[in-house]
């Protein structure tokens, strides 16, 4: 009798310290290692060892079975906790393990379940719906535009941004009754949120269609919400954007979203973030880019460059002799710093040609010229 009751009261996967979807052969890990390390063997004398001892067998006895962990599992998704354990139930259960129909329960005294049933559903349904066992909704996916600086998308950021969405209603708190009203019982279902289908020996409960499982009705509904219990209003929600992030990327921010629904997870955020230009640098993924002017001289002789860096010193990029308009010379490690790793800096080197040259310039330029034999462009020329 007690080992059902515990089943509402335990959470037999968090004393095994696994998800509720552990694989069998994550279970029986999980119960090896704890078995062996609380084992009264190695903790003798121990009172808090034997105890965890105790629980992480009763654990394993359940969720180490494949039928006693489904019909656990079913019980967990029915049943909230919050609503057992008042003494209601009264030792309707039996001692475990699968009923006649495989997938029951064992009943010795009929009457003391469909009590426990009722009082089961109609207290989850009753508070507000906090758990209840139907009601209860994932919140839906939100969408957001973020704009980023940019060099907060390369450093990454905490911001907040203010999300318009549905939230309980601040009016009547989440009830849908008017101020100063209350919800009345639902009169078809009695409160319970739930309506029987006898079938023999069972009793499946369904949501009861007259108030949609809440168990209660709403006979003035409340003016801002239209008896919904929620509302559309701003809020703000604090969102950590990891650097690196790129112009035009979709970021998931799991359970960000709208708030569930009785008890249901919240949604999830989806942030899509535009980046801002620097004055200076360019993004290539990973890669930082900067265009760098030099001259026909710088070009054709070589030199050695000064160039900035987003966060750091300035580095030093040599430019051979013969460097071509447009060649690019990578800077490594000087990119964007990010979880996948670092990127470098792609200087690209403009030759620039002046527009206004001065009277020296001219001079020797039009000396420059005279050298000219016309080779650049013979292969163009005749034919
Ligand atoms: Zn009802
Ligand atoms: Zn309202």
């Amino acid at each position: 009798m007690t080992a059902q009751r515990e089943w509402f009261e335990k959470d037999y996967y968090k004393i095994l310290g696994i998800a509720e979807d552990a694989t069998p052969k994550d279970v029986t890990r999980a119960y090896r290692q704890l078995a062996r390390k609380y084992h009264p063997d190695t903790n003798a004398g121990d009172a808090t060892a034997e105890e965890r001892f105790k629980e992480v067998s009763a654990a394993y006895d359940v969720v180490g079975d494949p039928e006693k962990r489904k019909e656990y599992d079913e019980l967990r998704r029915l049943g909230p906790a919050a609503g057992m354990g008042d003494g209601a139930w009264g030792g309707g259960f039996g001692a475990g393990g699968p009923g006649p129909g495989g997938g029951g329960f064992r009943v010795e005294d009929l009457g003391g379940l469909g009590d426990l049933l009722g009082g089961m559903f109609g207290r989850g349904a009753r508070r507000g719906g906090a758990r209840g066992a139907t009601t209860a909704r994932k919140g839906a996916d939100l969408e957001a535009d973020l704009h980023l600086a940019f060099g907060d998308a390369v450093h990454g950021v905490t911001t907040t941004l203010t999300l318009t969405s549905e939230a309980l209603c601040s009016t009547c708190g989440g009830s849908g009754a008017a101020p100063g009203t209350t919800p009345v019982t639902c009169s078809r279902c009695g409160g319970r949120g739930v309506v029987d289908d006898n079938q023999g020996f069972f009793s499946f409960s369904q949501p009861c269609p007259a108030c949609a499982g809440r168990g209660t009705i709403v006979e003035t509904p409340c003016p801002t919400c239209v008896g919904r219990g929620v509302e559309r209003r701003p809020r703000d929600v604090k969102v950590r954007i990891p650097a690196g992030v790129e112009d035009g990327q979709r970021i998931r921010l799991a359970g960000r979203g709208e708030p569930g629904r009785s008890g249901g997870p919240a949604g999830d955020l989806y942030v899509r973030v535009q980046v801002g230009q620097h004055d200076r640098f360019g993004r290539k993924g990973g890669d930082l880019t900067l265009s760098v002017p030099i001259t026909y001289a710088e070009a054709t002789l070589g030199t050695e460059l000064t160039v900035p860096t987003l966060d750091g010193p300035t580095v030093t990029v040599r430019i051979p002799s013969g460097t071509r308009h447009g060649r690019t010379f990578r800077v490594r490690g000087r990119g964007v710093e990010a979880k996948k790793g670092t990127g470098d800096l792609l200087v690209t080197v403009e030759i620039a040609v002046p527009k206004n040259p001065s009277g020296r310039e001219r001079e020797l330029l039009e000396q420059l010229a005279q050298l000219d034999d016309g080779s650049l462009r013979a292969h163009l020329v005749g034919g």
